[in-house]
């Protein structure tokens, strides 16, 4: 019989692993994949950012309960060292040997390797006693009372409490699947809708002429002339829409808002990513001054913009990309000006789950205690990491999440534990 049986040997179920067998649990930590850690390898490029130095809660979404924020600050609250999340991920890494460098707040181990924090955390899973099972996927979790019995199709373990971090349904190949919500569903919880997040937008538009182009862009999300978010960076034009980081930051909002199957659209300002219209206004100065008449327009506008965006913004005002500029009439040339400020692209999906970084909606916070992370359903049961209805936007954030609240599940097992 274990103390503590954790499903899923990623972020979240790791960093609990190690919390619980530090505090001296006897931990069994089951993974499907056939080694532990496989998306936390894929994460920041390779690199994996890990938190970030501006944290705000408003960086993380939430599909159903209005008072999450309360919940996950009290889900962050390190009772003992009143350490901020950043600060705590940083103290938890550095106790594995990590250290960690910032770049623009966005704080990555100083190897610049991901491989890095797993085999870190591994070494130290290994230090600890810490029984693994690789390729064993968990089927069946029933709650019998006083201990859990959990099933793989092959075997059965006994165990006193249990920690779902199974983790969300995005990149199967890195063992993403719909499992946890499964076992949760049947344990009595309630999974609200789940979305593919932190992915690009699939748009109405025929993008074939522009697509594999990057620009630097404002974007700003928008449903019935209302801004709903905003973001700036690089746009990235693919054959079926729209991504790149900047799109990501927007995507759970977008994903909300089609989920309602309401459609929003995504304005894009080619000219300025700032507020300042600086390049709008040398754009309009430019073209007023007639020193620039004899250029065609897709050849004037490329001095702005890349051409291919050039001679989709002319087909867009029926405008012919050869014509010279003195050809084109002025109010035909403002209203290019218009579009290249503000191209609006009818959002109609999502990107797939194999295309997405992250899962939005899941298991519902409100039958979860935040100060413990134990079902509120099923004792001795705790539910971690990205399977639960919380999504960060990128820069770090769910990173955080996942290895607080692995963190948080494992100490509160063991509070648990000893009060029995
Ligand atoms: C390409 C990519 C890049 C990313 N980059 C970043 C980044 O730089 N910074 C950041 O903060 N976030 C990043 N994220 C998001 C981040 O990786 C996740 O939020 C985080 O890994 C979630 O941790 P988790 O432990 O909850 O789930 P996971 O890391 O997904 O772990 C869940 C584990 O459970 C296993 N499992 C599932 N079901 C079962 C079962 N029934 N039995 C046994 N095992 C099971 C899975 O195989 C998996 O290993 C990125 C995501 C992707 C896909």
């Amino acid at each position: 019989m274990y103390d503590l049986c954790i499903i899923g040997g990623g972020a979240a179920g790791i960093s609990c692993a190690i919390t619980a067998g530090r505090l001296g649990l006897k931990v069994l930590l089951i993974e499907k994949n056939n080694k532990l850690g496989k998306k936390l390898y894929a994460t920041g490029n390779g690199k994996c950012n890990l938190t970030n130095d501006y944290m705000d809660l408003k960086m993380h979404y939430n599909s159903a309960d209005k008072n999450y924020f309360h919940i996950i600050s009290k889900i962050y609250d390190d009772a003992f060292s009143k350490a901020t999340p950043n600060e705590q991920i940083k103290e938890f890494v550095a106790s594995l040997g990590l250290h960690t460098i910032s770049n623009n707040n966005y704080i990555y181990p100083q190897s610049a390797q991901a491989s890095s924090v797993v085999w870190a955390m591994v070494d130290e899973l290994n230090h600890l006693n810490v029984d693994i099972r690789l390729k064993t996927e968990i089927i069946d979790i029933t709650y019998k009372e006083s201990y859990f019995e959990i099933k793989s199709q092959n075997e059965a373990f006994k165990t006193v409490q249990t920690v779902l971090a199974n983790g969300g349904a995005s990149y199967a190949a890195l063992g993403g699947s719909l499992s946890g919500y499964k076992l949760c569903e049947k344990l009595g919880h309630t999974i609200t809708p789940i979305r593919p997040c932190l992915c690009g937008l699939k748009v109405k538009e025929d993008l074939t002429d522009i697509a594999g182009v990057r620009a630097n862009s404002k974007i700003s999300l928008h449903l019935n002339n209302r801004v709903i978010s905003e973001s700036k960076g690089e746009l990235q034009f693919t054959k079926e829409g729209l991504s790149g980081i900047c799109i990501f930051e927007i995507s759970s909002n977008a994903g909300a808002i089609l989920q309602e199957k309401e459609h929003p659209q995504v304005v894009v300002n080619l000219l300025d990513n700032d507020d300042t219209d600086t390049t709008y206004n040398k754009f309009i100065e430019q073209i007023s001054s007639e020193a620039h008449n004899h250029r065609t327009i897709q050849g004037f506008l490329n001095g702005f913009i890349n051409d291919k965006l050039a001679y989709y913004a002319c087909k867009l005002n029926k405008i012919d990309p050869k014509a010279k500029l003195v050809e084109i009439p002025g109010k035909l040339l403002l209203q290019l000006a218009d579009t290249l400020k503000a191209m609006s692209f009818n959002i109609n999906d999502l990107y797939d789950y194999d295309m997405a970084q992250l899962t939005a909606g899941g298991v519902s916070i409100s039958e979860i205690n935040s100060n413990t992370l134990e079902s509120k359903i099923v004792n001795g049961l705790y539910i971690t990491g990205e399977l639960l209805d919380i999504d960060g936007i990128c820069g770090g954030y769910n990173l955080t999440f996942a290895i607080l609240s692995g963190i948080k599940a494992g100490k509160s097992a063991y509070v648990k534990n000893q009060s029995n």
